[in-house]
């Protein structure tokens, strides 16, 4: 048996991309089948379909690095056929065939439950970007800093990451501050519950080792000379989840912030987060993510459409969350 699936493949002339039939026989060991009905597009899939960074460990691969679908068959205690179940990470779309495909083969270890009350469209459009943005938002709580601390900073705020950590933080009584190279994005960042909006070239570019005590708390999707400007501008004792590199990978800091204000810098990885994380993440994005403002975030596209998506969210243009709608 076959099923559609995009695939990446690697020759002479360097990797290409395409939509094919791809053999069941052909997929990876697991001890869980599950027939896929929704994935998305993270900034790590642009880095895949594209090829600018390698992610892809393996060829052919199917890229998407995480997907929501309904379990085909089980030899996992944990699972039965008819399940709803999400996978992000464990090496999906990057060394494990991934999500963009209407069948995928996985260990069950690596799913977690659909949570009550949210369907897979909804786990999609919060994807790895958003359980991602949780992730820093359980760190920040961890670290005992709250709202009258003062206010959050979310850097990369109109991207995917970006867009739920604005909704989940405002939701929690946040002021969040957004910096955004989109100007033209204020009016959505409002509307998600950002209270004030600031241009990213204000923090894109080399300042002091020590500014003005701005922010009690920090999401930063962007790293490099913004995340050591975040961090300059960080009140005494606050706190700054690092979770990504749009801008890059360096970090040009030093060590001010945290000798002289007591700043954390905690670091994120969504990928190999333990299970017992994972489900909290799931569970407290069910209940404290407003399905509202997740709509509004979200855009829906078919599975031809991601070959033409990545260059885009790679040049930061993709507003909010993608769903690639499977099935
Ligand atoms: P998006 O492309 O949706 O968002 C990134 C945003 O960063 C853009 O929308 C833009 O926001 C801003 N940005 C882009 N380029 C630059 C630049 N040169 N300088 C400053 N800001 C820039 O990606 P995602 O939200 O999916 O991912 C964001 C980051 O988080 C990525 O680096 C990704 O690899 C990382 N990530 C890490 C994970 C982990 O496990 N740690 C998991 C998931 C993602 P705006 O237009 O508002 O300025």
């Amino acid at each position: 048996m076959s099923f559609k699936a995009i695939v990446i493949e690697k020759g002479e002339t360097g990797q290409s991309v395409a939509l094919k039939d791809f053999a069941e026989a052909d997929l990876m060991p697991g001890d869980v089948t599950v027939r896929v009905s929704h994935s998305t597009v993270n900034y790590k899939d642009g880095l895949a379909l594209t090829g600018r960074s390698p992610v892809v460990r393996r060829f052919p691969m199917i890229p998407g690095i995480d997907f929501a679908g309904i379990v085909g068959t089980s030899d996992n205690p944990d699972f039965e056929p008819g399940d709803p179940v999400i996978l992000n990470g464990w090496g999906l779309g990057e060394t494990h065939l991934g999500g963009y495909a209407e069948l995928a083969r996985v260990k069950g270890d690596w799913l977690v439950p659909l949570p009550d009350g949210m369907r897979a469209a909804q786990a999609m459009a919060i994807g790895t970007a958003g359980y991602t943005a949780m992730l820093s938002v359980l760190a920040i709580e961890r670290a005992g800093v709250t709202p009258a601390d003062g206010p959050v900073i979310v850097t990369g705020a109109a991207g995917g990451v970006g867009s739920v950590a604005v909704a989940l933080l405002a939701k929690l009584g946040w002021h969040v501050i957004a910096s955004t190279g989109r100007a033209a994005e204020a009016g959505y960042l409002r509307d998600l519950g950002a209270a004030e909006i600031i241009d990213r070239a204000e923090l894109s570019t080399p300042g002091k080792p020590l500014g003005k005590e701005r922010w009690a708390a920090g999401v930063d999707s962007v790293g490099s000379v913004t995340l050591a400007n975040v961090l300059a501008q960080t009140k005494g004792l606050g706190v700054i989840a690092a979770c990504g590199l749009a801008q890059g990978m360096d970090l040009p800091t030093s060590v001010a912030p945290f000798i002289l204000r007591g700043v954390s810098l905690i670091g994120i990885n969504s990928v190999t987060a333990p299970k017992a994380v994972r489900i909290e993440a799931w569970k407290r994005l069910a209940s404290d993510l407003d399905k509202t403002k997740l709509a509004e975030m979200t855009s829906t596209i078919k599975l031809p459409d991601v070959l033409d998506i990545g260059p885009k969210i790679l040049a930061g243009e993709i507003r909010g969350r993608v769903v690639v709608d499977v099935a």
